[in-house]
């Protein structure tokens, strides 16, 4: 499919209030694997199948195996030796808020490259591997300490265990979050979802709050939500962000 960017553009000219919704496909362009693609984590073999080695009953009885699948798979590219950067896509939303066109960044990553790239209204549906607590004392700590510790990473102060502050499977949303989010999607004159297969529940639903008739979803797959798009693009999300003329 040929895709119109001068459509994209214009779009993008004629808002003042747009919001971005955005999953895993936003950071493979920066070398971070999503999980539904053919080359994602889903499609890998391990011992356990990810939903369930990142769901919260594993890390409650498998915290061992939680943190080698956890550091391994999650944390290796973000502080491993050559650790993610901010690509084309989160680079052109971080500008597009500073010239006061974007008003929020909702994301369903963990990863922290929106920030990285200078955006500042950032919705963490999921929350961040940057962001780690004892599950005792709730002392901080940074995600290096837990990618550095053998085993089960704990406390230097009580020796309790570190939990990262990421949302696992069967672990509830944060409430401001969510509301923080549904406000924005719900005043946002244009709207657009990139690199997310919208079927994880209940960030995906967060679609059905726009009521505007800028709807622009950004996706290398197909999604079950093409339908309802007014603009339904299938690329890379960077290089589409790359070709946008901002400010
Ligand atoms: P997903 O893996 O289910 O879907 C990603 C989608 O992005 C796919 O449909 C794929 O076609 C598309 N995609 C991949 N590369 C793309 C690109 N360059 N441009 C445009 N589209 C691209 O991801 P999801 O919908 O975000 O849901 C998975 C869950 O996994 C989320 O909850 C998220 O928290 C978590 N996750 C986060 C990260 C991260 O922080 N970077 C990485 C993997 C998974
Ligand atoms: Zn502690």
């Amino acid at each position: 499919m040929e895709i119109d960017i001068n459509k994209l553009q214009e779009l993008i000219d004629g808002s003042d209030n747009i919001v971005f919704f955005g999953g895993a496909g936003v950071s493979t362009e920066s070398g971070i694997k999503d999980f539904r693609s053919v080359d994602g984590l889903y499609h890998m073999k391990f011992k356990y199948p990810p939903e369930t080695m990142l769901s919260h009953s594993f890390y409650v009885t498998h915290k061992e195996e939680f943190f080698d699948f956890y550091k391994d798979k999650l944390l290796e590219c973000t502080c491993g030796a050559d650790p993610a950067k901010p690509n084309a896509a989160h680079l052109a939303l971080a500008k597009l808020e500073e010239i006061g066109k974007l008003k929020a960044v909702i994301t369903q990553n963990i990863d922290g490259l929106h920030q990285a790239a200078g955006s500042k209204t950032v919705y963490e549906l999921h929350g961040s591997v940057l962001r780690n607590y004892c599950e005792s004392c709730g002392k901080s700590f940074e995600a290096s300490y837990l990618y550095k510790a053998d085993g089960v990473p704990k406390c230097d102060k009580c020796g309790g265990d570190i939990k990262p502050d990421v949302v696992l499977y069967e672990e509830g949303l944060d409430n401001t979050t969510m509301t923080n989010a549904i406000m924005a999607i719900s005043q946002a004159d244009m709207l657009i979802i990139g690199g997310t297969s919208l079927v994880v529940y209940p960030a995906a639903g967060l679609i059905d709050y726009y009521r505007g008739k800028k709807l622009v979803l950004i996706n290398y797959d197909a999604t079950a939500r093409d339908s309802v798009a007014d603009y339904s693009i299938h690329g890379k999300i960077g290089e589409i962000f790359s070709q946008l003329k901002i400010g």
